[in-house]
């Protein structure tokens, strides 16, 4: 471990918002550092793509204002150009849009009377009979929500979205996304009881022009000098309960004051040398992660919905949500046109990553058509993403394997671990930028610390 030279460097391993994040608070603090990104760009999975003068996020993004530091610091950092928005989300419906927040008027009209007084009786006779926690998300979600709404908007909405049965995906590890559906308060609205507005106002802060605009203020404030692109981690030494050597395009770096990653756990301990033990790697090699398409359609008229997002429960659809982004920022297309971005949940190398670009997207016109929201005639173009490793999937037991590779990551003593993909837990923007300040703070210049253990699945929406 160094001890003494103020030019030793920091090594930052990623150039998503969890890189940014620990070398912004590191430059806040004088300490030298570079970001070693592999990608052509910085921002990871939050970023923002541009397409003939549309602009649409890697996914529906917005700030939660959780955690009132990470707002603060990112206030300070785009000033006017992070706005406080008000769009409410709906879920389709059978043709119908359903008001998140939820209005005890719009949902028993959209619902019906008989459903809903169905889904509040089962509901609370589910409360009534069942004090007891469920291991796993389908147990939890029919105790908690009852039958019937379980089976309209959670469970096959989460298996599109995590791609194995909700009886195999642990019950904790949906807390954000149950959140976000936040389908108790339907029960709550419908009956007028207290909760109904509880979690997901449809208030929230967005920057002008794209979640993009955090971290490329982020990357100006650190310097781009700080930040190679095109620089893939290629290998990590470890030698007497440290990190001795981390190569870059096969090269070794500067590490001396101690490294951060923020890439996948699993593929960091696989370029580990020597290798960890057996047991290590196969824990390593069991977390299993979710990818993603995004389809954006780009559409000749000025507005399709008022939503920020549509979610898209029934499993006749491929996507399982939707966001228009003009309702984020008027920035994000051009006047008098719009966009709808869907998001297909998938797996690098299944059925539905394979399929080209042009059939997925012929796909999801289908699909949009068949809804009704939008006519195939106003598309006028389309854009096609693919994003690796969207989401950790939380399947039963995952937490003994993580502990393991933790626990083992944890041994060294000049590494941090920080990141949704390198921590391995369902974790925001606003986590990242904590994350970063905790972390800077462990590296005075010139002394290290024990790397402090990683946090694990606040469940936060
Ligand atoms: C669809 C979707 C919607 C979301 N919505 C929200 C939201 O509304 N609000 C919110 O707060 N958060 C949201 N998030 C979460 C947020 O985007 C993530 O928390 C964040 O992107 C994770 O950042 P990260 O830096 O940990 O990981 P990543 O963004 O994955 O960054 C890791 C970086 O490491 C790089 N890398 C990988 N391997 C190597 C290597 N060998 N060498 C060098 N570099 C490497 C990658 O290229 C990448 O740039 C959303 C995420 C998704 C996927």
């Amino acid at each position: 471990m160094a001890r003494e030279t103020e030019k030793q460097s920091v090594a930052i391993l990623g150039g998503g918002i969890a890189g940014l994040s620990c070398g912004y608070f590191l430059k806040k603090r004088n300490i030298p550092f570079t970001i070693y990104e592999s990608g052509g760009a910085h921002g990871g999975n939050c970023s923002t793509f541009a397409v003939g003068g549309f602009r649409f996020d890697s996914g529906a993004h917005r700030l939660h204002d959780k955690d009132p530091d990470a707002t603060a610091e990112i206030k300070s950092l785009l000033g006017e150009r992070l706005r406080k928005v008000s769009a409410p989300s709906h879920i389709y419906h059978e043709g119908r849009m359903i008001l998140f927040p939820i209005s005890a008027p719009d949902s028993f009209k959209k619902l019906g009377a008989e459903l809903s007084m169905r889904i509040a009786a089962e509901a609370l006779l589910g409360r009534a009979l069942n004090r007891g926690d469920a291991a796993d998300f389908e147990s939890r979600s029919l105790k908690q929500y009852g039958k019937t709404l379980a089976n309209l908007f959670l469970l096959n909405y989460s298996e599109k979205l995590w791609g194995i049965p909700c009886s195999r995906l642990s019950a904790e590890a949906s807390g954000g996304r149950l959140k976000g559906m936040n389908l108790k308060t339907v029960v709550a609205a419908t009956l007028g009881l207290r909760g109904a507005k509880e979690h997901m106002d449809g208030d929230f802060y967005y920057p002008d022009g794209g979640i993009s605009a955090i971290s490329e203020a982020m990357a100006d404030f650190i310097g781009r000098e700080n930040i190679r692109l095109n620089s893939i981690v290629t290998g990590v030494r470890a030698e007497a309960g440290a990190i001795a050597e981390v190569a870059v395009n096969g090269q070794p770096v500067e590490t001396a004051a101690g490294i951060v990653t923020t890439i996948p756990c699993d593929e960091f301990v696989r370029m580990m040398t020597p290798a960890p033990p057996p047991g290590v790697r196969d824990a390593a090699d069991s977390l299993k992660f979710r990818d993603m398409i995004l389809v954006a359609l780009f559409l000749d008229v000025e507005s399709v919905s008022g939503s920020a997002t549509i979610y898209f429960p029934d499993s006749k659809y491929p996507f399982t949500r939707a966001c228009e982004p003009r309702n984020r920022s008027e920035a994000m297309s051009p006047s008098e046109k719009t966009s709808l971005v869907f998001e297909i949940p998938c797996t690098e190398g299944d059925a539905v990553w394979k399929k080209g670009d042009d059939e997925i997207a012929g796909i999801v016109v289908e699909s949009l058509s068949a809804t009704g929201l939008a006519r195939k005639d106003d598309i006028s173009g389309c854009a096609v993403r693919r994003m690796k490793r969207a989401y950790p999937v939380m399947e039963i037991g995952f937490e003994k394997p993580l502990r393991i590779v933790m626990d083992y990551l944890g041994g060294f003593r000049n590494l941090r671990i920080a990141g949704r993909n390198a921590e391995f837990h369902y974790s925001w923007m606003h986590d990242m930028i904590a994350r970063g300040k905790s972390i800077a703070g462990e590296f005075p210049p010139g002394e290290t610390r024990r790397a402090a253990k990683p946090r694990q699945n606040p469940d936060l929406e």
